[in-house]
């Protein structure tokens, strides 16, 4: 798709444009991706903070708890700041439970593994969504697909040229 005869004598306009659509879909595939191993690191503090508050109960051959030992669970916070044009982020781990082992409750897991299927269904989808720009645009083949299977990429005088002879 090296030429392209909609840039009339501008050549490589639509090859830079779908370029720069592919370049952000990967940024925002890379950004995803990040956010979805962040809260994977967060499931497994929570996990072993559950762990910490359920097997404080247990009996041998399980070690015994002090149950003035100490819990912390911190959170996880991700802002977006936008800076002279350009993105940066800045992270937190702002305290979600400090106290004794003997008070602390466990935190129902799904709150958390929701958001981790949610985050990998989007990554999932970024992933296919990648070359769209390429693959649907006037000689990519899911545009030829779809120019085979429906009236993309038709003139429309052609169809009603067509409807009037009917
Ligand atoms: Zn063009």
């Amino acid at each position: 798709m090296d030429t392209c005869d909609l840039c009339h004598g501008n050549s490589g306009w639509h090859a830079r444009a779908r370029k720069q659509l592919v370049a952000s879909t990967e940024r925002e595939l890379k950004a995803a991706e990040g956010e979805l191993s962040s809260l994977k690191l967060l499931f497994r503090e929570l996990l072993w903070f559950n762990f910490e508050v359920i097997s404080q109960h247990w009996n041998k051959p399980w070690r015994t708890n002090n149950k003035y030992a100490q819990l912390c669970l911190h959170g996880y916070r991700l802002t977006e700041h936008s800076l002279r044009g350009r993105t940066a982020y800045s992270v937190e781990h702002p305290v979600y439970w400090a106290g004794w082992i003997a008070d602390a409750s466990a935190v129902p897991p799904w709150l958390l593994y929701r958001d981790i299927l949610d985050a990998t269904a989007y990554v999932e989808y970024l992933r296919c969504r990648i070359y769209d720009a390429e693959l649907y645009a006037p000689g990519g083949s899911a545009y030829e697909k779809l120019r085979k299977e429906t009236q993309v990429g038709r003139n429309s005088n052609e169809n009603t040229a067509k409807h009037a002879t009917i």
